[in-house]
């Protein structure tokens, strides 16, 4: 019998704000325990929340950037539960009224729908590791804002769900709402699955399979399920409605509680928050400061720069290296060009410092330069040169202008340089020179080569094999 999986996720991702959602408390990651806290995010009786209009705005982007629909009018709840890192005892979320309904994404196998997304709190965090008998707790991450996108069950695969959230978190950070460090916790998957006979329509029963942090583990969770519900059913047992947690040492999910047993959120309206409400212009304001989206880019670089799937994808990665890259296409006429200039040469010597385009010591200007210096007929320097003109671009800092010029890699089109060297490398080299009229075409490589070392960086391969042919 063949099973396939139905997949729903719910991804959770930390807002870019400057404060945390309901306080003045700074939002950032790492740094020492509880130094970031106040009477409101600890949960002191009488502290009254106020809600952050930063992170409402980046929520807001978060939806266009996906498209939904932002809701006018919405607002905020209580979700009751006892645990050490929720002071309150309660989460303050979004559940009868969320701030985004619909949308979804494109994916190549499919249209992926959104069910909803809205705002809520982080809770603190417990560290396990720092003290031998005991547990401790950290509430800096404590009202942290967060937005939840959860999707209609609309996947079929580990490899869908993977792509998903790629491009959901590829969204995320250029409409810079979230970093989407997977490893830092800053973007969190939360992974329903069940399975049920192909063509079947009814939907199985589900696990959900906790607070994965990598694609790995995306992937693996999903793999190992459909494994362990298909061998299930198809062994004649029942699949229980659980929440489990996924072990990246060994693969494999491992049952955390029942649903049934899990105690009733007792959710109602958050009595100290007023309600939601955005006008028309708000939601219009924000939409127009968003940048351009992946998907628009992916389009333009396609289909106006005739560039390759493989060249989008690694300028696509990063919205500053699109960015970067734009400019630059712009700036040189030249986009097909320059996009092998960035991925070949820039990419590479970046590598090699540990650097990006954002503190790396160049512009998109300067790129362009450098690429209208060695492209097209009218070349002054060599790719070569380029090359290293950009390393001490990197190095030292300058423009490409004048390291070209003072470093000597502008290629000499005076042709009696040319002719000069070719006459010395006939002068002195007899025997080859004798070899190449007696017809061995195998010589002219080596007395080109002569060429290339007397003429040094102004070397153009060209112009020094057409002259030394024209002189033999
Ligand atoms: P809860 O709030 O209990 O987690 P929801 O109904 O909000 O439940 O669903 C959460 C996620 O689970 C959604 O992404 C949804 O698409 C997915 N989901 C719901 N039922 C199933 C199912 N039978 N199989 C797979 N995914 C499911
Ligand atoms: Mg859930
Ligand atoms: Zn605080």
């Amino acid at each position: 019998m063949c099973y396939e999986p139905v997949i729903g996720l719910e991804i959770h991702a930390e807002l870019l704000t400057d404060r945390k959602i309901f306080c003045g408390c700074e939002n950032r990651f790492a740094g020492r325990a509880n130094t970031r806290v106040c009477a409101v995010c600890t949960g002191q009786p009488g502290a009254l929340p106020r809600l952050n209009r930063q992170a409402v705005e980046l929520g807001v982007r978060a939806g266009l950037a996906l498209g939904c629909e932002i809701q006018p009018v919405s607002g905020f709840d209580r979700k009751n539960y006892c645990y050490p890192d929720l002071p309150k005892a309660y989460q303050i979320t979004q559940f009868f009224h969320p701030l985004c309904l619909g949308g979804g994404i494109d994916l190549p196998d499919g249209f992926v729908r959104i069910e909803r997304i809205h705002l809520e709190e982080d809770a603190g965090k417990l560290l396990h590791d720092q003290d031998e008998t005991r547990t401790l707790v950290d509430l800096n991450r404590s009202g942290v804002p967060l937005i939840e996108i959860v999707t209609k069950p609309d996947l079929h695969s580990a490899a869908q769900a993977k792509r998903f959230v790629e491009e959901a978190a590829r969204r995320l950070q250029y409409a810079g709402v979230c970093d989407c460090k997977m490893q830092q916790g800053s973007l969190r998957v939360d992974v329903n699955i069940s399975v049920r006979r192909k063509g079947e329509q009814r939907l199985g029963v589900r696990a959900e399979i906790k607070n994965l942090n990598s694609y790995k583990a995306v992937v693996g969770a999903i793999e190992y399920e459909t494994r362990r519900q298909s061998e299930l059913l198809r062994g004649g047992g029942l699949v229980l409605q659980q929440t489990r947690r996924y072990d990246d040492s060994s693969g494999i999910t491992l049952p955390m509680r029942d649903k049934a047993e899990t105690q009733d959120y007792r959710y109602f309206p958050e009595p100290d928050l007023p309600v939601l409400t955005l006008r028309q212009e708000d939601i219009a304001r924000i939409a127009q400061k968003l940048p351009r989206m992946p998907q628009q880019r992916r389009e333009q670089y396609r289909d106006a720069f005739g560039l390759p799937d493989a060249d989008i994808a690694v300028l696509l990665s990063q919205r500053e290296l699109a960015d970067f890259y734009e400019e630059a296409a712009a700036a040189s006429g030249l986009p097909k060009e320059t996009a092998n200039f960035v991925i070949m040469d820039l990419l590479k010597a970046l590598r090699l410092r540990g650097k990006t385009v954002v503190d790396a010591n160049i512009t998109p200007a300067q790129a362009a330069t450098l690429v209208g210096m060695y492209c097209g007929n009218d070349a002054r320097i060599t790719h070569a040169g380029a090359a290293q003109i950009l390393d001490i671009l990197l190095d030292e800092g300058g423009q490409p202008e004048e390291i070209a010029r003072e470093k000597g890699y502008l290629l000499i089109r005076d042709r009696t340089v040319f002719e000069n060297a070719a006459r010395e490398v006939i002068a002195e080299n007899p025997r080859p020179v004798r070899q190449y009229r007696d017809g061995s075409g195998k010589v002219f490589g080596f007395l080109l080569g002569r060429m290339a070392a007397k003429l040094g960086k102004s070397f153009d391969a060209k112009l020094a094999a057409e002259t030394l042919k024209k002189l033999l």
